[in-house]
């Protein structure tokens, strides 16, 4: 597709400023807005919270609920291209920005990631090329559907198509007693049932793509979860088999070229346990944006993630991220600022500060509650041990789970 680039640093016939907008005010918008200010653009933020973490640092905030017309037009007047930061944002609000503005990613791949059922279905259509399919699943959105579902997906997870994040929404299913009794309880919306997999470990991709299909991206990164959040991600080769990465980020172009994606594309994978040495990978879903498992590129690669958003949606040249350093990257979840009888404390950062290689982001956030996302900490250095060590020390001094599974 032609596409004007929209430059940092001008102004517009009318005289306004160049400007790139985004729909939420998330910590991902807040660090979109960083990147592109320091580009030079001016910057606009729909969301309706006065607090949020990216309307306090950008230019303009407009806070409106995110299908309202005023609101949206405000926000076309404004910017001269619009991204988005969460995939639950209305894809008619997305569409209705689209009449009069570039918009990316669009609404339709928008709509995609925000159904588990159009997801996998998609998958199966872009990632198979690459030799990479979904979990054995079955879709349920009737009671006939759920009366004939495979055993053999059991033990599995119910997964409600619409609305989950960090593990909400998701509920583990022994039997077929179990599986009636828990859809009733998610009030019988249309629901995924997937196979409970032997996972090996867990993985990311990370790639942009442009207007004219051009597509960069960063090498897969391993993340570990704890209670379905994600609690760390390890940036290095040694974290994954050569052979496995790139069938990974073979897969994660195709899924955005099939679809002609515009912007930056997080996919997420399973290895799973095949009684091959590699393991085998199986994809399991899309984020239309920047990702938590990419907040590392900021620290450890010339190019971040939130940099080629902003490069993908002004139509500028997108250029091919270089890691410079190792990296490891800690979810700093408000349980940080919480002991243990739940009382709020200051957490350790003299101690944290002086670890070497240590980049604190934190995101404005001024209430702490557990598992909220407050902000992260990555650890880069001139090699994996080192690397290695001081994120355990960080991880100790802040009382961070999950770091015994680092390899
Ligand atoms: P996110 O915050 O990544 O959007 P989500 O709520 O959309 O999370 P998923 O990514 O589908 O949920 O699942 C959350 C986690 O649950 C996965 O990272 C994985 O650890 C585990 N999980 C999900 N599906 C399966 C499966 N089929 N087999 C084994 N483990 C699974
Ligand atoms: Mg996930």
């Amino acid at each position: 597709m032609n596409f004007s680039p929209i430059f940092p640093g001008g102004v517009d016939a009318s005289g306004q400023p160049a400007t790139l907008g985004v729909m939420g005010g998330g910590q991902l918008g807040r660090m979109f807005v960083h990147a592109a200010q320091r580009l030079g653009y001016f910057t606009a933020v729909l969301d309706p919270d006065a607090d949020s973490p990216a309307g306090r640092v950008s230019h303009h905030h407009i806070q409106t609920g995110y299908s309202d017309a005023a609101g949206l037009a405000q926000l076309a007047s404004i910017c001269a291209a619009v991204t988005t930061e969460f995939e639950n944002v209305p894809a008619d609000a997305l569409q209705a920005l689209a009449a009069q503005r570039p918009v990316a990613p669009g609404a339709a791949a928008v709509a995609i990631a925000q159904n588990r059922i159009e997801e996998k279905a998609h998958f199966s259509a872009s990632a198979g090329v690459a030799g990479v399919s979904c979990a054995p699943y079955a879709v349920i959105t009737t009671a006939e559907q759920l009366r004939a579902v495979p055993t053999d997906l059991l033990p599995g997870i119910l997964k409600t198509a619409r609305m989950g994040y960090d593990g909400k929404g998701q509920v583990r299913i022994a039997n077929m007693a179990e599986l009636a009794v828990a859809w009733a309880d998610l009030k019988g919306v249309p629901c995924v049932l997937e196979k409970l997999l032997p996972l090996k470990a867990e993985c990311s991709v990370i790639v942009a793509r442009g207007w004219g299909g051009e597509v960069v991206g960063f090498a897969p990164q391993y993340n570990v979860h704890v209670d379905g959040i994600l609690a760390f991600t390890a940036a290095y080769a040694s974290n994954m088999p050569p052979a496995l990465a790139q069938r990974a980020r073979a897969a994660t172009e195709s899924i955005a070229n099939h679809i002609r994606y515009v912007g930056v594309l997080c996919v997420e994978f399973f290895v799973i346990d095949d009684g091959s040495a590699d393991g085998a990978l199986v994809v399991n879903e899309m984020a239309p944006r920047p990702h938590n498992s990419g907040h590392y590129t900021m620290d450890a690669c010339d190019v971040s993630q939130f940099d080629l958003q902003v490069h993908a949606m002004a139509g500028l040249p997108l250029p091919v991220p270089r890691q410079h350093s190792p990296a490891i990257m800690l979810n700093l979840l408000g349980d940080v600022w919480l002991d243990a009888a739940g009382q709020a404390r200051t957490p350790d950062w003299q101690t944290v500060l002086a670890l070497p290689g240590t980049h604190l982001h934190l995101y404005g956030k001024l209430e702490a509650r557990p598992g909220r996302k407050m902000g992260h900490l990555t650890i880069t250095g001139a090699d994996v041990a080192s690397v290695q060590a001081v994120a355990r020390q960080a991880a100790q001094v802040l009382g961070l789970p999950g770091l015994d599974a680092l390899r």
